[in-house]
């Protein structure tokens, strides 16, 4: 079903059938998985990535790297993401149009972590636009608070994040009510949002996003 191909008569077909030529599109799945931090967006990713063979781009796994590259985009988003604050729109937007460039040959792409505000949606659906795609769906993992505390807790015991911590787990999840959840609405408004009850074990999580994906 994915990166179906088709192909679209050119404007020469109408004035000449000797000089018709086809140009060939492609069908692309491109997912956002989108949820507060804890809300499973990572490992949900995983396996969407080996079920339907799509690239993933993780924002904040971009960060991370050009943090221990230390490069200039890495020490200002240091400053940021160790408060739990949002790294300034125009640095995401740039670093993920380059990032988008590096995979051209692709069956689709899951947004991992972005966007995570309005303008950075519709920075994305322009540079989509712009590459003949857009985005299919955009699937809302939905985790109680106490429930993604808990998670981002036990994370932190294991993963070294410098924000998996009490403190900047308050801060992220306050920013993601006020700037990031408001996104549900927009990608309403482009009939594109499915709601995913993401409480439960990571199999039954995952089969209520397969029934999703099928109706895209
Ligand atoms: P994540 O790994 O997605 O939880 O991201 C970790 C941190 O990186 C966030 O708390 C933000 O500080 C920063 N970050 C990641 N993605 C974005 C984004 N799309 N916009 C702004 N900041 C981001």
């Amino acid at each position: 079903m994915l990166a179906l191909q088709w192909r679209e008569e050119t404007d020469d077909c109408r004035l000449s059938t000797v000089n018709c030529r086809f140009k060939t599109k492609f069908f692309m799945l491109n997912i956002v998985i989108f949820g507060a931090p804890g809300s499973g967006k990572g490992t949900q990713s995983e396996l969407i990535i080996k079920e339907y063979g799509l690239d993933h781009i993780s924002t904040g796994d971009v960060l991370r790297s050009e943090m221990k590259n230390e490069t200039e985009l890495g020490k200002v988003a240091k400053g940021y993401i160790e408060k739990g604050q949002l790294v300034p729109d125009e640095l995401i937007v740039d670093m993920l149009a380059k990032v988008l460039d590096s995979k051209k040959a692709s069956k689709g792409v899951i947004f991992d972590g972005f966007p995570r505000t309005i303008p950075q949606a519709k920075a994305l659906k322009e540079m989509l636009n712009k590459r003949g795609t857009d985005v299919s769906v955009m699937l809302n993992l939905q985790v109680d608070e106490p429930e993604l505390i808990n998670r981002l807790l036990e994370r932190g015991k294991v993963s070294g994040r410098s924000d998996d911590n009490l403190e900047t787990i308050k801060s992220r999840l306050d920013v993601y009510h006020k700037q990031t959840a408001p996104l549900a609405d927009y990608y309403i408004g482009e009939g594109k949002h499915v709601a995913i009850h993401g409480m439960g074990t990571i199999e039954e999580i995952f089969g209520r996003i397969k029934d999703a994906v099928k109706n895209v």
